[in-house]
């Protein structure tokens, strides 16, 4: 077993997270992580500027459920005293829509004053008469059949636009909320399956209420210590600036990179999927770029924390609206330390699968997102820092017939070839890092 050699493509958390689980589950074994470009951590990106925390990628990890194996990592990683948990003003969400911001239900009695309980309660109703249907679905003909229209509108389409810059009428409920199809499957109606779920058993460490009922955790620096740790512990690993040329694979795999090649008994690549179809043969390369991905731009700003009269989370914008803005997150209230005591840190996230790169560029993009703060918060906000990041092809979109092209993923690519990284098996952080466990963990039986 100790003499298998294995190729890592990306250095991403998906790569960092094998290459982890690799040492910790098959210790002496031979790997090495190739990684195209002279840093680690992929999207995963936090700067300080100004003694604030800029997170221009992911933000907070859920420490409930699956969110436990990352708490796992985090702790045998000796960065336990390094984490920060959300403020409990981190519960309250809002919708910015017809003009105004509206607190989404976070507790029974917010629930029972809501404007919105007409329609939960009309929502919820509709469920109870709602069937099963076997095949995949987009989520918006999912959540019209359950929820109704309106629902959707409202808190489904902003839902998928915050967590995948997505659009409810293309994505694929199996393969972005697998849960939902699993309910389904039991009763029909979702809130009758409920009824008799029993609480999710996570595979690993379980740790103690006061941990997991916070909404959120992330480090002081931001979410970058994880991968930064991550990168320090497999220094001896990691090869950078490596250019791939080619990959061919049958019994070995063979890695082609500047005129050489290099065989391989494994590689795992958690490259993004329009890199790697480049490298492999036409059938492979089809499927993978039959993958879109989101285009998504970050506005990151520091304001005086008299500028903004916003207590919660942030605040999400359905796209009947028609902005280019997708939402906005209040960094410091939910991790006050991310910003010094009379500032606050915000992010505007714009863009979103409904417009095109094209689009997007031809935008004043820093413009349109302070003057739609303006506009919500009915005043011209001073803002004393502001920075911008466009990212092409940021977040891989799970559109009707994910799961399919999945499997043809996997067959296409044998035994000896695995494909992973947030186009596979799951966008959040948990679920790459729970994923890779996993396969590490399944190729030792
Ligand atoms: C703006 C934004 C906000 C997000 N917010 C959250 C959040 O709050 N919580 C959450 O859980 N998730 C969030 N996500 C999702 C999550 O951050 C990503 O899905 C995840 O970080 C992707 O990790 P990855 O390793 O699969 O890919 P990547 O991070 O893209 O890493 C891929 C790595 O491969 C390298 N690479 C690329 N091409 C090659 C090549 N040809 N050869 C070798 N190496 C190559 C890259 O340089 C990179 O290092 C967010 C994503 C974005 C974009």
């Amino acid at each position: 077993m100790s003499k298998r050699k294995i190729a890592i493509l990306g250095s991403g958390i998906a790569g960092l997270s094998y290459a982890y689980y690799l040492k910790k589950y098959q210790p002496g074994i031979e790997f090495t992580i190739l990684e195209s470009s002279s840093k680690s951590g992929g999207v995963v990106f936090s700067e300080i500027k100004d003694d604030c925390v800029f997170e221009w990628g992911p933000r907070g990890v859920r420490p409930k459920g699956n969110g436990q194996i990352v708490l796992e990592m985090v702790e045998d990683l000796g960065l336990w005293d390094d984490l920060v948990f959300a403020n409990d003003q981190a519960k309250k969400r809002y919708l910015y829509h017809d003009g105004k911001l509206q607190v989404l239900p976070y507790s029974l009695r917010s629930f029972i004053t809501s404007p919105y309980l007409t329609l939960f309660l009309k929502a919820f109703y509709k469920d109870l008469s709602a069937g099963k249907v076997n095949e995949d679905e987009t989520i918006a003909t999912f959540v019209d059949r359950h929820f109704g229209e309106k629902f959707r509108v409202l808190f489904f389409d902003s839902l998928v636009s915050g967590v995948w810059a997505g659009d409810v009428s293309k994505m694929s409920v199996s393969a972005s909320f697998p849960i939902l199809k699993k309910l389904e499957s039991k009763r029909g109606s979702l809130l009758k399956s409920l009824l008799g779920k029993k609480p999710e058993v996570v595979d690993g460490k379980s740790f103690p209420k006061e941990v997991t009922s916070k909404a959120l955790f992330s480090f002081k620096n931001g979410l970058q210590t994880l991968t930064d740790t991550l990168r320090e512990m497999l220094v001896n690993f990691i090869e950078y600036d490596v250019q791939i040329q080619k990959i061919d694979f049958s019994d070995k795999v063979e890695v082609f990179v500047e005129g050489s090649s290099i065989c391989y008994d494994e590689l795992v690549s958690t490259i993004p999927a329009h890199q790697l179809s480049s490298y492999v043969k036409k059938d492979l390369s089809e499927v993978l770029d039959s993958i879109s991905y989101a285009p998504v731009a970050v506005l990151n700003l520091i304001l005086p924390k008299s500028e903004l009269e916003f207590d919660g989370f942030g605040f999400l914008v359905p796209s009947k609206e028609k902005s280019v803005v997708l939402g906005m997150v209040a960094n410091s209230n939910t991790f006050p330390s991310h910003a010094k005591q009379n500032k606050s840190v915000n992010t505007v996230m714009m863009g979103g699968a409904r417009y095109s790169t094209e689009d997007l560029k031809s935008m004043d993009l820093k413009k349109e997102g302070l003057s739609f703060l303006n506009k919500v918060f009915q005043k011209k906000i001073q803002v004393d820092a502001e920075e911008l990041i466009f990212m092409d092809k940021a977040i891989p979109q799970y559109e009707l017939g994910h799961l399919d092209k999945v499997r043809m993923i996997e067959d296409l690519s044998g035994k000896n070839f695995k494909v992973l990284g947030s186009h596979m098996y799951g966008v959040s952080l948990i679920d790459i890092i729970a994923k890779s466990r996993d396969l590490v963990r399944k190729s030792l039986d």
